[in-house]
C-alpha cells in the first residue's frame, strides 16, 4: 500500500502523520481498513486497540451508530446547502446552553479554521494585530501560527505577528504586556500544554489567574484551544476544568466524533467583531457534521458515561505506570488520563518509548511514542486489561531490547 502511495502522494502519507511518520512493526506507516468503537483494523487485516482515537477525533467510537445515523438523516436532506438550516441554530444554542457565557457560536471545519478566526475576531474587538502563543504549542497547520516552522515553505514573516512566551512563565508574560501591550490583540493558550515529544505541563496555580489579569488590565481577549483537549476534561470546557473564563473558546476534534466541524464560542461582548470579521469556507454550513455533533454530546452527556471514560483512563494510566516499574522503567504519565502524554525516565532520544510503542503496536495496541495519547468514552474494562497485557509484555522487551 506504502509503495502504491508513494507514486500517487507526497511521501505517501500526506498531513501530519508524516511530521514525523509514525511507523509500526516494519517501519512502514499503518493504512487502516475500518474502524468500530475503540478499534480497527488495517489493510493486512491486523487488528487494533486505538489510543489515537483520529487523533482525538473519536470519543463516542468509530462508526458510532447513534452519532452516524444522526449524520446520515441529514444528509438525506442535503448535507452543504447554500442556506443555513435549523441544524446550525439547534448546535449553536446547545453549545452555548453546555459552555457557560458563551453567547454566540460561529462553524468551521477544522480546528485551524477555529484558532484563526478567533485570532481574526480578537483583531477586529481591539483594533490591534500581535498575538501571544506558548513556545511548544500547536495551534494548527496555517502559516501564522505555524512558528516552529514545522516544514518547509515557510518564510518567518509568516508568524511575525506572533509574541512567544513560555509556559507557567508569567513574569515572561508580564514583561511583554509591558513592551508591546497596545499591539496585543490576543493571548491565545491550550488549557494545559502539550507539546510534541515533551511531557505534559499543567498550569501552576497562579497562571490562569495571572493570564487573565494581564489580558483584562491589557485590554486584550483571552482565546483559549480548546481544539485537542475539548469534551476529555469537562463537558462544559476545559477551561472551567482549571477554573478561568476565556472571552473565546475554539473547539474541533471531538465535537462531532471523527465528522469534520470545529467552532468558535464567544462571549456576547465580542459579538460585534465577530459580525465584522470574514471568515468563510464552502463546505463550513455543511448541517450532516452538525446533526453527528448534536447526537455525539446527547451521547456524553448521558448520565455516568464521562465520569466512566475517566475512570477506566485512570486505571490504564496506573497500571501502565506498575507495569513500567517491575521490569525496572519509570514511566512519566502527565497531562489528564483521557489525554495523557507517556515519557519514560531518562529517555532523552524517546528510543525506549519508541520500542516500547512498536511493540504494543505489534501486539495491538496503538500508541504513539512521541505525541499524547486520546482515551474515549467507547474503551471498556477488556480495552483496558488487554492493553495492560499488551504492555506488560512490550515493557519486557522494550526495557531488555534497549540500551540507556
Ligand atoms: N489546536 C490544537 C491544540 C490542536 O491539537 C490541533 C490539531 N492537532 C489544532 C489546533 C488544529 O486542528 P486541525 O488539525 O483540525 O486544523
Amino acid at each position: 500500500m506504502l509503495d502504491r502511495a508513494r507514486r500517487v502522494i507526497p511521501t505517501g502519507v500526506w498531513g501530519h502523520n508524516r511530521f514525523p511518520a509514525f511507523l509500526g512493526p516494519g517501519r512502514y506507516p499503518v493504512f487502516a481498513r475500518r474502524a468500530q468503537g475503540a478499534h480497527f483494523e488495517d489493510v493486512d487485516g491486523r487488528h487494533y486497540i486505538d489510543y489515537m482515537c483520529g487523533y482525538g477525533a473519536m470519543i463516542t467510537g468509530f462508526a458510532n451508530p447513534a452519532v452516524d445515523a444522526a449524520a446520515t438523516a441529514r444528509m438525506a436532506m442535503g448535507d452543504c446547502l447554500n442556506q443555513p438550516t435549523e441544524t446550525s441554530v439547534l448546535l449553536a444554542e446547545r453549545l452555548t446552553e453546555l459552555i457557560p457565557d458563551m453567547a454566540w457560536a460561529g462553524f468551521g471545519k477544522n480546528g485551524s479554521d477555529a484558532v484563526s478566526t478567533a485570532f481574526l475576531i480578537a483583531r477586529a474587538h481591539t483594533g490591534r494585530t500581535k498575538i501571544v502563543c506558548v513556545n511548544g504549542a500547536y495551534h494548527g497547520s496555517h502559516s501564522w501560527c505555524n512558528w516552529c516552522n514545522i516544514g518547509a515553505g515557510r518564510p518567518a514573516e509568516d508568524s511575525s505577528m506572533v509574541l512567544p512566551v513560555d509556559w507557567n512563565d508569567l513574569a515572561g508574560m508580564r514583561e511583554l504586556f509591558e513592551a508591546e501591550g497596545d499591539s496585543i490583540a490576543a493571548v491565545l493558550m491550550t488549557p494545559f500544554h502539550h507539546p510534541f515529544a515533551a511531557p505534559a505541563e499543567l498550569p501552576d496555580e497562579a497562571w490562569w489567574p495571572g493570564v487573565s489579569a494581564l489580558c483584562r488590565d491589557g485590554e486584550a481577549l483571552l482565546l483559549v484551544d480548546d481544539v485537542r483537549a475539548g469534551f476529555r476534561l469537562d463537558l462544559a470546557g476545559s477551561h472551567r476544568y482549571f477554573g478561568f473564563s476565556p472571552d473565546l473558546i475554539c473547539l474541533s476534534k471531538a465535537l462531532a466524533n471523527t465528522h469534520p466541524l470545529s467552532v468558535v464560542l464567544g462571549v456576547d461582548r465580542c459579538r460585534e467583531a465577530a459580525e465584522k470579521v470574514f471568515a468563510a469556507g464552502t463546505f463550513w454550513s455543511a448541517s450532516a457534521p452538525m446533526a453527528a455533533a448534536l447526537a455525539n454530546l446527547d451521547l456524553l452527556c448521558e448520565p455516568g458515561r464521562f465520569d466512566r471514560m475517566q475512570r477506566l483512563a485512570g486505571q490504564l494510566c496506573d497500571g501502565l505506570v506498575a507495569h513500567g516499574a517491575a521490569v525496572g522503567l519509570t514511566l512519566e504519565i502527565t497531562g489528564p488520563p483521557t489525554i495523557p502524554t507517556v515519557t519514560i525516565a531518562g529517555d532523552h532520544d524517546f528510543a525506549l518509548m519508541t520500542a516500547f510503542a512498536e511493540n504494543m503496536v505489534a501486539r495491538g495496541s496503538f500508541v504513539h511514542p512521541t505525541h499524547n495519547w486520546f482515551f474515549s468514552a467507547a474503551h471498556d474494562e477488556d480495552d483496558v486489561a488487554a492493553t495492560l497485557t499488551h504492555a506488560q509484555g512490550a515493557l519486557e522487551t522494550a526495557a531488555g531490547t534497549t540500551t540507556r
